[in-house]
């Protein structure tokens, strides 16, 4: 038609996903809130927009997020709003607006599947508009929290079929110990043998914020800071402990890890653990799928009460390229279709709670947990350092259909008891010891018969 411009595309570094690649997307985000769900989390819907301080402030003013990256703008009645860049950010604000720490029993575990936007030099697997899906646990100050997010990040990406993912852990302190790591990092960076090779970005980073110089990408700077000091050397003691008590976890679930001492993650809010998963399959530059960490005092900057948190977000389009898909849309294999769904909305209540009557169950409840979910019953652990009487009271109001009590006695016997939360009708089911190694397939059976699909609970 003549006068018309056939030549408009898609802004750069944003694109379209055509059918072919949108299902696959919305395959691999209804698979994670499945999986998210079986490890007692609930969605969240944040705006894509939000006040500029809201990322300011969280991100860090220093970040490259935040100098950089964002799309900011001011809109028509003068407010200056920016397209999110990341997602916990978000998910605080409306933690600290809508009081949730009053209403709801901590933590509050929450998923989310979002664009995200950053301006950023597109090229492959860096795009200006890309999805992440992410999940955070707020008030959950416990390494078990650590251990179960990152399994359910490793569970996501193997299961969407990325090629060899690894785990890099490292522990970057809190506002008690890391000053003084700051401090010596500063001071190893300003020596002139390390300061000259830098590259010039750096060396204001070094000044401003000297964390950030261990992110940079470049080899130069890389090199010259092989020998830095270790984040790990300056832990002060609960850092310490916390961080043995989530590799120690990672351990029992026997999930591998390389500790990384330059780790220290790009956004200033982060304390204690912090996460990457690498995916051998893609370009060195752009080789990490997934990122997470603790963020302990985020709630209070935005002016809640102190709450621990854990959070962590994977980059969709980027463990989609690093993952073996099928070619084609195409397939010869044929399953019994489903039945038509059916629209229920409403919330949800776990199935299993684990509760542990001291720490020296923590291993063993976070495996066995792990063995639920398996039997796709939706279990997560209740941690230790409350009284059993109040982790019964918070499983009843949590609304879970049984718990699974560990502790020194039961452990001894490599037994666990599971006590329903409802009155069975044959009451000698109400509480039962099952041997650990049976116990996933047996809950399983108490809560819904013999039969293959998971109904609802007697
Ligand atoms: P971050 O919030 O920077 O820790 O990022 C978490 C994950 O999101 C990364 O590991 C990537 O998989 C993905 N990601 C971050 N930035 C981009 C981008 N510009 N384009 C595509 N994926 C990204």
């Amino acid at each position: 038609m003549a006068g018309i411009d056939r030549k408009f595309s898609a802004p750069k570094g944003i694109s379209d996903a055509l059918p072919h690649k949108a299902a696959v997307v919305a395959e691999a985000t209804s698979f994670f809130s499945a999986l998210a769900s079986l490890y007692g989390y609930s969605p969240i819907e944040t705006p894509l927009l939000e006040k500029t301080e809201v990322f300011e402030r969280s991100v860090g003013d220093t970040s490259d997020i935040v100098t950089k990256q964002m799309y900011t703008f001011e809109d028509k009645g003068g407010d200056s709003l920016t397209l999110r860049p990341e997602g916990t950010a978000g998910v605080v604000r409306a933690f600290v607006e809508h009081e949730v720490y009053k209403a709801e029993a901590l933590p509050w575990r929450v998923y989310y599947i979002g664009d995200m936007f950053r301006y950023e030099r597109p090229q492959a697997g860096r795009y200006r508009q890309f999805k992440q899906v992410g999940a955070e646990a707020l008030g959950a100050p416990e390494p078990e929290a650590d251990v179960e997010q990152i399994e359910m990040c490793l569970e996501f990406l193997g299961g969407i079929g990325v090629a060899s993912p690894k785990l890099v852990i490292n522990s970057i302190g809190d506002s008690v110990c890391r000053p003084s790591y700051v401090a010596a990092l500063g001071e190893f960076l300003a020596s002139a043998k390390v300061h000259d090779r830098l590259c010039e970005e750096c060396r204001q980073r070094s000044v401003r914020n000297p964390l950030r110089v261990l992110d940079c990408k470049k080899a130069e700077c890389k090199k010259a800071t092989e020998d830095s000091p270790r984040t790990l050397d300056f832990l002060c003691e609960p850092c310490r402990s916390h961080f043995e008590a989530v590799r120690a976890g990672l351990e029992a679930i026997k999930i591998e890890y390389r500790l990384d001492p330059r780790l220290v993650r790009g956004l200033d809010y982060y304390t204690r653990t912090a996460f990457e998963v690498i995916s051998g399959g893609l370009e060195a530059a752009q080789d990490a799928v997934a990122g997470g960490g603790r963020y302990d005092g985020l709630v209070e900057l935005f002016g809640g009460p102190p709450t621990p948190a854990v959070g962590f977000a994977v980059g969709v389009d980027r463990s989609l390229s690093a993952a073996r898909l099928p070619e084609s849309q195409v397939t010869t294999k044929r399953s019994l279709p489903p039945a038509v769904p059916s629209f229920a909305p409403g919330g949800f209540s776990p199935d299993v709670i684990v509760v542990e009557i001291d720490e020296s169950a923590r291993d063993a409840a976070l495996l066995l947990a792990s063995r639920i979910r398996r039997e796709g019953l939706v279990a997560f652990v209740s941690p230790a350092g409350r009284s059993l009487k109040s982790q019964m009271k918070h499983a009843d109001r949590a609304g879970a259909a049984a718990v699974a009590v560990l502790g020194p006695e039961e452990l001894s016997r490599n037994e666990v008891a599971i006590r329903l939360m409802f009155e069975p009708d044959d009451y000698e089911r109400k509480q039962v010891s099952i041997r650990l190694e049976d116990a996933g397939k047996a809950v399983r059976e108490m809560l819904y018969g013999r039969s293959n699909e998971k109904g609802t609970t007697p």
